[in-house]
């Protein structure tokens, strides 16, 4: 990105020198993303807008794709390994052995539109994931739960023609992008939140209007676009969560897939530029998920 932009480099040091500090860092399983392929990119996103991108980045300098989104030497690189972050992922969990996976990528991926960069994001890496799981593994039904705090209208724009993926979004509203309002199928469910709300609001938000839909689709695994810019100190917008909240969020999540999917989870970072909370909320999230699996292992220890 440009010089001073917020989606700096420094999120994803700052995220993984942080968990690195924690009890749980030396439990976590490692893996280093691979690129994508290109197949699966283009289940999402026509090859000409791939093609353009790719012919677009430059050589020295930068080129802004949109108002706030630029292309420098390598941002295709790092676009490919965060799409492919989501595959290896979805390989982890579906195909392998791990029940839940955190993608530490960027740049984010949920504004990005099957023929439009912009938000900061490329290719909508989600939504590729979800595609994955769908077309490779066989799944029939998946649901993306986005707590980030601009609206997902990437990824809804990438999935709103494919019912077997139910796309949960919460959002400060009115607020960027401001898209994606009417005529909505019923698989995609947006939670607007008002500007200065706390975590309070959508505990029984989530309750009323995500569970039901969660309930009706049934899913066979749960992404997460998981942003961290509702946080209180984060100035991308004006939403007041605090790192507990993510938590919260977090183990909501985790108990509605325990509820249909054995627990299976993919997590893809998404928005979150504070960096003096970013990192832990990172690593509260995490925290979640490995907190749980040792408990499962203490119980069956007892057992
Ligand atoms: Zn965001």
């Amino acid at each position: 990105m440009t010089d001073h932009h917020p989606e700096c480099p420094e999120r994803l040091t700052k995220i993984m020198a942080h968990l690195e500090k924690q009890p749980f860092y030396d439990d976590l399983k490692k893996v280093q993303a691979t690129k994508a392929d290109r197949k699966w990119v283009e289940a999402i996103h026509p090859a000409g807008y791939i093609d353009q991108l790719e012919g677009l980045e430059p050589e020295h300098g930068l080129i802004m794709v949109d108002h706030d989104t630029a292309l420098r030497p390598g941002s295709m690189d790092s676009i490919w390994y965060a799409a492919g972050a989501g595959l290896n992922a979805v390989d982890e969990v579906i195909g392998g052995d791990s029940r839940v996976a955190f993608c530490a990528t960027r740049p984010p991926g949920h504004h990005a539109e099957p023929r439009k960069a912009m938000g900061f994001c490329f290719f909508s890496n989600i939504a590729i994931a979800a595609k994955y799981a769908l077309d490779h593994y066989g799944l029939e039904r998946v649901a993306i739960i986005d707590f980030d705090v601009h609206q997902a209208n990437g990824t809804i724009e990438c999935l709103k023609d494919d019912p077997r993926a139910l796309v949960c979004t919460s959002f400060q509203h009115p607020y960027y992008p401001n898209s994606h309002w009417y005529g909505l199928p019923e698989h995609i469910v947006n939670l607007p939140i008002d500007e200065h709300t706390n975590g309070s609001f959508i505990r029984k938000a989530v309750h009323d209007i995500w569970e039901p839909a969660l309930e009706i689709h049934q899913p066979q695994l749960i992404l997460i676009s998981a942003g961290f810019d509702a946080h209180r100190l984060d100035a991308m917008a004006q939403v007041d969560w605090e790192t507990r909240d993510y938590a919260w969020i977090t183990r909501w999540v985790q108990n509605m897939a325990y509820k249909y999917c054995q627990g299976k989870m993919v997590s893809m970072l998404e928005g979150g530029y504070a960096l003096c909370s970013l990192p832990q909320c990172v690593a509260a999230h995490i925290g979640v998920f490995v907190g749980d699996e040792k408990a499962m292992m203490l119980s069956r220890v007892q057992q």
